[in-house]
């Protein structure tokens, strides 16, 4: 078999991919070892995480209405119709997206594949047999993503230590749960479990949750979650785990010395590494980084002239909006076009309550490479529409170049912070100044404002606040 283009994983890279590649009128080949394409993102990711933050935030609402003189009664919790509703929403993509292949007549074949050498792989079928014919290829783009890191130690074959896909899975309601790691994936899950009944521990080996998010973002969210979750122990490490049959036994050592504490469940949550390791790489030119990574180019080409790599077998930051961006450079580089991956701003988002948004520089990476920045700040204390939802203890911050007052960052921690970051990278990657910002409309009341609004602050000249910074003059030269 021989395909021009083969694209070697199914996940947010991969299809994007391949579909862009078809439609500019390549022929193409998506080798995927799952039954269905999506990759990690669709089938134990981003979405179903999402699908189940979605019931959180509404159970959590729905108990906040009693606030506003509103009450409902305790919710009754099916789990295997929240399991279920959250496998049909992996179902409707995951169609979608076979549906589109077929469309755009990409070739789509269900198997383990490993190279063999730089432009041919061996495939493996889903029983394990290996395929008579091997698929050969003129490009292949590397797509194969990346999975959780358990270390050796926590490996207790128990489905009470669960790593994310296994807290996806939602066996059950566990009546605690320990999450070992205070990253997005942990503080995300650990959201959806306390809001379904369980009593969630967190335990994080560094001083603070969400390391590399500004502090200030991270302050309202953790006050919040030192509410719904039973604890937050930072500066702890968990030193060993043992498996009781009916709980799991953990030591966590702290400042003060070692103690062992029961859990139902843990959630091993630390971090994720690149599937490198798992396709005869060592059979191509490509080089790996100490880390698993493959190391490539702006134009994401790797070592090996036939192979580019993309997604979070590429690097960092693992996220599937960066696969889908640098699957575009990859066939725009194919297809012979100067495409570079040359971005100032990708955004993250936790999708917690309240959700952290942040794209661009950040006050503390500015701080730590010693650069020389403004940063404006806007309270949504301020702001009618947060007071309006009750949302107040958010915020909105600019990162700005003292000189030129262009926007190098924006940082929001609130409600939908998610969806309001867009704007902040529109205004990063296009170079904005703040006045481009206070300059547009934005509508009212609505959160949105809070980006104008911290521009205002900028210049001294917010309505709603009174905070005097620049002159007057100086907003309107
Ligand atoms: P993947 O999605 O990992 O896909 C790789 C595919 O390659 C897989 O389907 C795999 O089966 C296949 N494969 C691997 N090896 C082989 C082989 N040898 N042969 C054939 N097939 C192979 N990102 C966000 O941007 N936003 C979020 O909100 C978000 N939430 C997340 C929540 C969780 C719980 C997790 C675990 C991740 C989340 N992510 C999120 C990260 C996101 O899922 C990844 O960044 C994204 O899936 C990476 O896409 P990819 O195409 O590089 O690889």
């Amino acid at each position: 078999m021989h395909s021009s283009v083969v694209v070697l994983g199914g996940g947010p890279g991969g299809y994007t991919a391949a579909f862009m590649a078809a439609d500019l009128g390549m022929e193409v080949t998506i080798v995927e070892q799952e039954p269905r394409l999506g990759g990690v993102c669709l089938l134990r990711g981003c979405i179903p995480s999402k699908a189940l933050l979605h019931v959180a935030k509404v159970i959590n609402e729905a108990r906040e209405m009693t606030d506003w003189g509103v009450t409902y009664t305790q919710p009754a919790i099916n789990i295997d119709a929240v399991r279920a509703r959250k496998e049909k929403v992996i179902k409707n993509l995951t169609d979608g997206l076979r549906g589109l292949a077929k469309r755009r007549k990409v070739n789509v074949i269900q198997a383990k594949a490993t190279f063999l050498n730089s432009t041919s792989l061996q495939l493996q079928a889903p029983d394990g047999a290996v395929m008579p014919e091997t698929l050969s290829f003129d490009h292949c783009i590397l797509a194969i993503g990346s999975r959780p890191a358990i270390p050796q130690a926590f490996a207790l074959n128990t489905s009470r230590v669960m790593d994310s896909t296994g807290a996806l899975d939602l066996a059950d309601i566990p009546k605690s749960l320990l999450v070992v790691g205070g990253g997005y994936i942990g503080l995300e899950m650990g959201s959806v479990y306390a809001e379904l009944g369980s009593q969630v521990t967190v335990v994080e080996l560094t001083d603070g949750l969400l390391p590399g998010a500004d502090r200030d973002l991270v302050k309202p969210l953790q006050a919040r979650l030192e509410k719904s979750f039973h604890a937050i122990r930072l500066g702890t490490k968990v030193a060993a785990m043992k498996d009781l049959g009916d709980a799991v036994e953990v030591t966590l050592e702290d400042a003060n010395g070692p103690r062992q504490e029961r859990f139902d469940r843990v959630l091993v949550s630390i971090g994720r590494r690149p599937n490198s390791d798992r396709c005869g790489i060592e059979n191509t030119q490509v080089m790996v980084d100490k880390r698993g990574f493959v190391t490539v180019d702006k134009q994401q080409r790797t070592a090996d002239e036939h192979i580019l790599a993309i997604g979070d077998v590429a690097g960092e930051p693992m996220l599937a909006h960066k696969a889908m961006h640098e699957a575009k450079v990859a066939v725009e580089v194919l297809h012979g076009e100067p495409a570079v991956f040359d971005k100032r701003a990708i955004p993250a988002v936790v999708f917690t309550d309240p959700e952290i948004a942040w794209a661009g520089i950040t006050e503390t990476q500015a701080k730590r490479e010693g650069r020389q920045v403004d940063v404006a700040m806007y309270p949504w204390g301020a702001s009618g529409r947060a007071v309006s939802l009750g949302r107040t203890e958010g915020l909105t911050k600019l990162v700005i170049d003292p000189a030129s007052e262009r926007i190098l960052g924006v940082g929001i921690v609130g409600a939908g912070a998610g969806e309001l970051i867009a704007e902040g990278v529109l205004a990063i990657e296009m170079g904005c100044c703040v006045r481009d910002l206070t300059e547009s409309i934005h509508p009212h009341p609505t959160l949105s404002e809070t980006v104008a609004n911290a521009g205002e602050v900028f210049f001294g000249l917010a309505t709603e606040i009174y905070k005097p910074k620049r002159t007057h003059a100086a907003a309107s030269s």
